[in-house]
């Protein structure tokens, strides 16, 4: 260990403690294999667990000369992800903090906290967050990588709940990004959109306000055993119904239907209306194996972590308009028969996310990712993760980049340290 680095750790050890303080190597590797089997190196890990250690830690930073440091919650997210050779601030122990606020609708929770155990506190008190990710990684993770899933269709993203976030930047000091006391839609002072699907780039978000919902009174799930056909015109029909909260596609993950393709609805909403859907959706599906019993299952069982979804050489995220999903899907089927799951943003995206196989060599591998690649334009694919070549789609496309390239270095020179570094 180089004599910097052995500094380095030690004066993280004497913050946070020994077993707080990743330095192994064998250990460090785990926190750099991104979802494409592309090997980062951390220079270390370190764990805070109180908020009270970030004003030493930002000390600790300056004078061990660390230009550049990685946030991180549980790694699960796999395009921009956490994935760096930077130090990285592990924030899965800043998870002590959760006051519901059951009359003025809100909770005020830390980062750190899994969004399963945010659900479980809420729905004891009668509440929830209406939308949540896929695999349950931290509230932090999901605000700072866009807030999209589960519940999207009908709430839209996390952006659309967060009040406010208390941002800690790169100098140690900690900003409100909105009013906490202030309703969501009220004029004035916002920072919001700064932190949510920031990545990690301004700074570490601490703590967040978010908005929460008294729990629906009623809810339906259902499976319909389709074909790409009839879904193409079974989606743009269920779009006029309003207790649609989600809608997700499986092809070959459904173990009960494990070559067909299946769509998946959760209505949510007054018992009445959901009723009025239920009846609508069996009209316009003819009645095509609605089966109940199978969609709770599947709701029931969804998967929330990675050990629950198949084993994948490498797990592409995609958003493929609805149009273009037959197309798509016979283009995909060239590879290696993948399996999908995706959620439905509205009805004319699809959030699609596709597993390609464990037995896949790294050169098929690479033939397939450039395969996609190549095609992303005929099918407006979006965004392209392929090759997590995310950061040539943010220069290439994202409309915020030039004010993002102004504000970066006003954030920077308040600063001491940049939080994330980018070369565009
Ligand atoms: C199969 C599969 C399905 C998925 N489905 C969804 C989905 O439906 N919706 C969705 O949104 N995502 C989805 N994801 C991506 C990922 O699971 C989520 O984004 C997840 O919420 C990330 O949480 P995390 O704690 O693992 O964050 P990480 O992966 O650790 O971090 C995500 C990003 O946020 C930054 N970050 C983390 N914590 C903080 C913090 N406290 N302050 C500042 N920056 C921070 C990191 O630097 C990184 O850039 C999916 C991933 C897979 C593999």
């Amino acid at each position: 260990m180089s004599i910097e680095k052995k500094t380095l750790s030690e004066d993280l050890i004497d913050l946070v403690g020994a077993d707080n303080v990743i330095i192994h190597d064998e250990e460090l590797e785990k926190y750099g294999l991104d979802m494409f089997g592309e090997k980062h190196t951390p220079l270390l890990v370190v764990k805070p667990s109180s908020p009270a250690q970030f004003k030493r830690l930002n000390f600790i930073l300056r004078r061990n000369k660390i230009a550049s440091i990685t946030p991180r919650g549980k790694g699960y997210d796999i395009n921009l992800g956490a994935y760096s050779d930077d130090l990285i601030i592990d924030l899965t122990l800043l998870n002590k903090k959760m006051e519901i606020d059951t009359e003025k609708f809100v909770v005020t929770v830390q980062t750190g906290m899994n969004i399963a155990d945010l659900q479980d506190q809420l729905e004891k008190k009668g509440f929830h967050l209406p939308i949540e990710p896929i695999l349950n990684g931290t509230l932090g993770g999901f605000i700072a990588s866009g807030g999209i899933g589960y519940g999207t269709f009908q709430y839209g993203s996390i952006m659309n709940y967060l009040r406010s976030a208390t941002l800690i930047l790169s100098n140690g000091q900690r900003i409100q990004t909105g009013t906490p006391g202030a309703p969501l839609f009220s004029r004035g002072y916002n920072l919001n959109s700064i932190v949510c699907g920031s990545e990690g780039f301004f700074g570490i978000i601490e703590e967040a306000v978010i908005e929460i919902l008294p729990k629906t009174p009623h809810s339906l799930n259902l499976l319909l055993k389709t074909d790409i056909n009839s879904l193409l015109s079974v989606i743009p029909k269920l779009a006029n119904l309003s207790t649609i909260y989600n809608l997700s596609l499986f092809k070959t993950l459904n173990m009960h239907n494990p070559s067909g393709l299946d769509l998946f609805i959760r209505l949510e909403g007054a018992q009445t209306v959901v009723e009025e859907d239920f009846t609508k959706i069996k009209v316009l599906s003819e009645e095509k194996g609605s089966n109940l019993n199978e969609a709770n299952n599947l709701w029931d069982n969804r998967p929330k972590n990675p050990s629950q979804i198949p084993p994948a050489s490498t797990i592409i995220e995609l958003i493929v308009p609805t149009k273009h999903i037959p197309e798509f899907i016979k283009f995909c089927e060239a590879f290696e028969n993948p399996s999908y799951f995706g959620i439905f943003l509205d009805a004319t995206s699809v959030l699609l996310y596709i597993f390609l196989g464990k037995e896949i060599t790294p050169d098929r591998k690479s033939d397939i990712l450039t395969e996609l690649k190549t095609s992303a334009n005929q099918f407006e694919l979006y965004p392209p993760t392929i090759e997590n070549n995310i950061k040539g789609f943010v220069k290439e496309s994202y409309p915020n980049l030039a004010l993002l390239k102004k504000l970066k270095p006003i954030f920077d020179k308040a600063n001491r340290l940049k939080s994330r570094k980018f070369d565009f």
